[in-house]
């Protein structure tokens, strides 16, 4: 009876110390979200922290997005994609850096996979499709077919040491614009990574990449638009669940033009020179990474 009566009221004040104790330890860090703007559009970055070491984050990211651009942007006159573009020397080896070499040994593989579905040579057809950073030209047979010989990734060869390009030929151009966001988001992906965060969410104009689980102990919700035309409103078609790795959706519902009662949207098929016309209206690919779900989420909507 005397056991029992202790042990009771230790178990009694066990309770109460674990109730006096259990609003003391400390709360789970907050979620964080960084937001901006990069490649055209916007970005979102969230993870669990605390809410001090924001700013320091906010201004890595974005020095990382700088690099990335400086190197793939086909707006910035000064990038590497842009002073290879502008060259008219053929057999010539130009710089290139380590963003840019990424993302061509990436491209080549996707390239060579979908048959040439996935071509970042078709440059000049994406300018004169007025999907670049030009006005549109006016289009006709034989001004795509004169477009369509100057598209030949084959033309741009990585020399021996790795660190220049050449071209063979002197009007052609690239454009990384199909895949350069994906690797934008696991660039961001391997800073956050780098400077001690194991779980994020990152995301650049609908292309995401997560790694570790949401703060609240489930994975991470990504939202995948419904296409509808110039929506005014965003609407969902699903929502996925990410444990790890990358989501890229391609869509022609938002970037594409009516002319002639015929609607041209920003994916150009590189077999025809035309922009790719099926059934298709958005396609969303689940890869390892970013950058490769985003190369084929390109490819899928020209191949339909
Ligand atoms: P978004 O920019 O909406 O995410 P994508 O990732 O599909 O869409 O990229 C489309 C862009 O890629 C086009 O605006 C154009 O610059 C370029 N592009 C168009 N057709 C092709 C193609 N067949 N292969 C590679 N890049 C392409
Ligand atoms: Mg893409």
């Amino acid at each position: 009876m005397r056991k029992q009566l202790i042990l009771g009221s230790f178990l009694l004040s066990l309770a109460l110390l674990s109730w006096l104790f259990w609003p003391t330890l400390p709360p789970a860090p907050p979620l964080i979200e960084l937001t901006g703007r990069t490649m055209g559009t916007t970005y979102a970055i969230r993870y669990a922290g605390p809410a001090g070491r924001q700013a320091r984050d906010q201004a890595g990211v974005d020095s990382v997005l700088l690099s990335v651009n400086q190197s793939l942007s086909t707006y910035i006159p000064t990038s590497t994609i842009s002073r290879i573009n502008a060259s008219t020397d053929v057999g010539v080896p130009l710089p290139i850096d380590v963003h840019f070499r990424t993302v061509y040994l990436a491209s080549t593989a996707v390239y060579q996979d979908t048959d040439g579905a996935f071509n970042p040579a078709v440059g000049p057809l994406v300018e004169a499709w007025g999907f670049g950073p030009e006005r549109r030209q006016t289009m006709s047979q034989a001004r795509v077919d004169s477009l369509r010989a100057l598209v030949r990734f084959e033309a741009f060869q990585l020399t021996a040491d790795s660190l220049h390009l050449t071209k063979s030929v002197a009007g052609a151009h690239l454009d990384f614009s199909a895949i350069a966001k994906g690797y934008g988001v696991d660039e961001v992906g391997r800073y956050l990574k780098a400077s001690g965060i194991e779980a994020y969410f990152v995301e650049i104009g609908g292309e995401v990449v997560v790694r570790g689980a949401h703060p609240a102990g489930r994975p991470w919700r990504v939202g995948i638009d419904r296409p509808i035309e110039d929506a005014v409103e965003r609407q969902l078609q699903a929502v996925i669940e990410l444990e790890r790795g990358g989501l890229a959706t391609s869509g022609n519902y938002r970037n594409f033009y009516w002319l002639d009662g015929q609607k041209f949207a920003h994916t150009i098929d590189p077999a025809t020179g035309y922009p790719a016309r099926n059934s298709l209206l958005s396609v969303s690919i689940l890869a390892a990474d970013c950058m490769t779900a985003d190369a084929y989420a390109t490819a899928a909507m020209v191949m339909g």
